[in-house]
């Protein structure tokens, strides 16, 4: 890839790009994966769970390795490995007891499955607003939206850096709330010392292909509570066929799902789990030659990193103050996307938006499980109920995909002098 000249029109009016070529996207997955699949398939055992009371119950050699390595890299007493994200949400959501018609605070700023998480149980997600700069959970918010139904707290660690932890999880204690957090973007982050997704009563992390670290497809709850962590191990192997044999008493949310993961994948894990540091180190190098290369455009923030904290960039979030820059974010977009610079995206999420919250309609067409549960209270979805997420997504977020491309320093620097360019211009994209 080579920077080219064209110093003098945008690319957007004609001028040569200031970008060329192709990114090298991220690719992981090596020898040292390709090794432990061999030995996996050689061994003949893809899977050893089995859906009664055994003690195959708990999956097979590569399965409860991944776990205990995931529990001694993140600090946890528990690591449950399951198939995907999405049914670790389930069952942590399941795990702690949520009933018809409960409410989780939730953000409203995450991916779809932090919020259907809490409607597969007929629970009711309650959307509080973001923090401006971090784009989590508003502490303010989350206490303002607590009512008698509330139940728990889903906190979203999204881009790459936690929630506020501290605050959030003093809300959840003073109230007597659960607190869960889905750290799918931030493997590998940290609080302190701590990893981000060890706090509150479950964690967990993400395994799809487009994670830091990936089998393809995949998922790690964590936690210190052991009784979550057995219900959440019954819920990933079809508990309601278990639960005589092994005699466990409580029975709530013990609905038979198959959550498992391979042992191919699981064999994946640990070898993937092994490279984070190294990949966390690498975005965080390109995230810092970001920030020094962009911090002084003005009107752009590049993203906040609270004290104490650390961010492992799965998305470098910015924002744009569309009116001190005179031009729209999406217009500006779109001359940096045509200078070259890959994997930009003006929007992520407003949840409460979307068409399954707006309608009510979940379950059949009656607007279960809103309605039958209301008890006179009607949760709103409108717009407006959470003006800062809302204001990220029309006016001010602009999102760089960092996760997605293995980017040089050159590469890099192209980004920087892409920017640079079309603040230069940023007249001329107004009046054209
Ligand atoms: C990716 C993601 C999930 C779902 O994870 P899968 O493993 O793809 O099911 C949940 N929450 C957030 C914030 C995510 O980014």
């Amino acid at each position: 890839m080579t920077t080219v000249g064209g110093k003098n029109f945008l690319a957007i009016h004609g001028g040569k790009p200031t970008l060329q070529g192709d990114f090298r996207r991220y690719n992981h997955i090596g020898q040292e994966e390709l090794a432990a699949v061999v030995k996996v398939v050689e061994s003949g055992v893809l899977s050893r769970f089995l859906g009664e009371w055994h003690q195959d119950f708990y999956g097979g050699p590569k399965v409860q390795e991944f776990e205990r390595s995931a529990a001694e890299y993140f600090g946890v007493e528990h690591a449950v490995t399951v198939n995907s994200w999405t049914s670790g949400l389930i069952a942590a959501v399941g795990a702690i007891g949520l009933a018809p018609g409960d409410e989780v605070i939730v953000s409203p700023w995450t991916m779809s499955a932090s919020a259907t998480a809490i409607v597969h149980w007929n629970g009711v997600p309650v959307f509080a607003d973001v923090e401006e700069d971090t784009f989590c959970l508003d502490p303010a918010s989350v206490e303002d939206r607590i009512s008698s139904h509330t139940r728990a707290i889903m906190a979203v660690d999204i881009f790459g850096q936690s929630a506020d932890v501290e605050a959030l999880t003093e809300i959840a204690q003073r109230h007597g709330l659960r607190l869960i957090f889905d750290t799918a973007q931030s493997p590998g982050a940290r609080v302190g010392k701590a990893f981000a997704g060890t706090f509150g009563d479950v964690g967990g992390y993400s395994l799809n292909y487009h994670k830091h670290i990936h089998t393809g497809e995949g998922g790690i709850a964590v936690t210190n509570d052991p009784e979550l962590a057995e219900r959440m191990r019954l819920i990933r192997n079809h508990a309601e066929a278990v639960v005589a044999g092994k005699g466990t008493a409580n029975l709530t949310n013990m609905i038979g799902y198959n959550f498992r993961l391979g042992e191919i994948e699981a064999a994946i894990g640990i070898e993937q789990l092994r490279k984070l540091d190294g990949l966390v180190e690498s975005r965080q190098r390109i995230a810092a030659r970001l920030n020094s290369g962009l911090s002084a455009l003005a009107g752009l923030t590049v993203p906040l990193v609270r004290d104490n904290y650390t961010h492992v960039y799965y998305n470098y979030a910015m924002r744009i103050d569309s009116e001190a820059v005179g031009v729209d974010k999406s217009r500006i977009c779109q001359a940096l996307t045509d200078e070259g610079v890959p994997s930009l995206s003006t929007t992520y999420m407003n949840l409460h938006l979307m068409p399954m919250f707006q309608k009510k309609i979940a379950f059949g067409s009656e607007g279960f499980p809103w309605s039958p549960y209301a008890n006179g209270r009607s949760v709103d979805y409108s717009k407006g109920t959470c003006p800062t997420a809302e204001r990220l997504q029309d006016q001010s977020y602009l999102g760089f995909g960092l996760c997605e491309y293995e980017l040089s320093d050159d590469e890099v620097d192209g980004v920087i002098e892409a920017f640079h360019k079309v603040w230069l211009h940023m007249d001329e994209l107004a009046s054209s």
